[in-house]
């Protein structure tokens, strides 16, 4: 009798463990996630819908996450905002969208003259790039995460080929951000305008020159059907999406479903570069075939001379604002030089051997 009492209360304890685990290994979430992107838009919106995707299947329907896109929730740079209130979970956006806000997250999107995606994601993942976002959004209750390169974007589309900084003076030109602000040193007059109407000034010469992001997202908006110099990169050579979560919501999730977010977030972050050079590689082929007027240019060396000046200079400004944007501006600095030294003998002295083979 003794022995059996104690080998079912052994049974029994055993029993409610196993039940304990089980409806906590059963506990299930749905989050949401606001983006800035509207319905279906290519490759961006792509990468929102592998992450979920991904963190549904790994979790085994544990965790799944329900996208609204910008014609759903109105608020398009509105994700910040709605994601540090909890309105929504999580977002997926860009960082430097919020520089009238908090002034350091523009570091983590893409700097002029700055990092390659492969050199980015070294300082996201193995330099101190995590550690600083995260403090840069720590004091809004939220976590950054990277969301998906676009890799080297073009340098835009003009009706006329600049051949000197003269040609520059007066420009109007949509290009946002550090960019423009670097523009605008050399004379340019930058201005935003949304993505729908950029067609439109254009060919009605509202303005006389246009940036968007390169070969497949280009295309479809049309600019090679009126303008003839597609100029190469220098503004936004790694531009990176973000992932929001908000921290409430984060330290809501058990162990096994942040790892199993973070792994989601972090694949569909790489794969977003990947697919970018795919389907840039295919616009790009279209466009030599469909368009043979389109030349691609490079600044001359005078403007690019300019622009790295006028870089420098800002960034100083940038740098001298508070103690963390300096501390954010000497750690990409000194990553930098360290990563391109190495970028120099690896990729680019392939690159330039092939280059006199071909
Ligand atoms: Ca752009």
């Amino acid at each position: 009798m003794k022995i059996r009492s104690v080998l079912s209360a052994a049974v029994l304890a055993v029993a409610t463990t196993f039940a304990a685990t089980q409806s906590l290994a059963q506990e299930r979430f749905t989050l949401r996630l606001a983006e800035t992107w509207g319905p279906n838009f290519p490759i961006f919106g792509d990468t929102s819908k592998r992450m979920a995707k991904l963190a549904e299947e790994m979790s085994d329907g544990r965790l799944r996450i329900r996208i609204d896109s910008a014609n759903k929730h109105k608020a398009p740079f509105g994700v910040f905002d709605m994601v540090k209130a909890g309105q929504y979970d999580l977002g997926h956006s860009a960082s430097y969208y919020w520089k009238g806000k908090v002034p350091e997250t523009l570091f983590f999107t893409s700097m002029p003259f700055g990092m390659t995606a492969i050199e980015q994601y070294a300082w996201f993942y193995h330099g101190d790039g995590m550690d600083l976002m995260q403090e840069v959004y720590e004091p809004h209750n939220m976590l950054s995460f990277p969301g998906g390169n676009t890799g080297i974007q073009m340098g835009g589309w003009f009706r006329k080929e600049i051949n000197s900084l003269e040609d520059l003076k007066g420009l109007k030109m949509r290009i946002p951000g550090f960019a423009g602000e670097v523009f605008a040193e050399v004379g340019v007059s930058p201005t935003n305008i949304p993505p729908g109407e950029l067609y439109t000034a254009l060919e009605r010469n509202t303005i006389d020159a246009v940036e968007w992001v390169g070969p497949a997202l280009d295309l479809r908006l049309g600019f090679q059907q009126i303008a003839d110099y597609y100029y190469t990169g220098w503004h936004e050579p790694a531009t990176e999406l973000q992932f929001l979560v908000n921290k409430d919501t984060w330290e809501e999730l058990p162990a096994d479903l942040q790892a199993i977010l973070k792994t989601a977030m972090r694949v569909s972050a790489y794969d977003m570069l990947v697919q970018s050079q795919h389907a840039n590689a295919e616009a790009w082929a279209n466009i030599k075939e469909e368009y043979p007027n389109v030349q691609i240019k490079n600044f001359p060396e005078d403007v690019f001379q300019a622009m790295y000046d006028a870089n420098k200079k800002l960034l100083k400004e940038a740098a001298g604002r508070n103690e963390l944007a300096a501390r954010i501006v000497e750690s990409q600095e000194n990553y930098l030089d360290k990563t391109r030294a190495y970028t120099d003998i690896s990729t680019r002295a392939y690159l330039n051997t092939m280059g006199e083979v071909e």
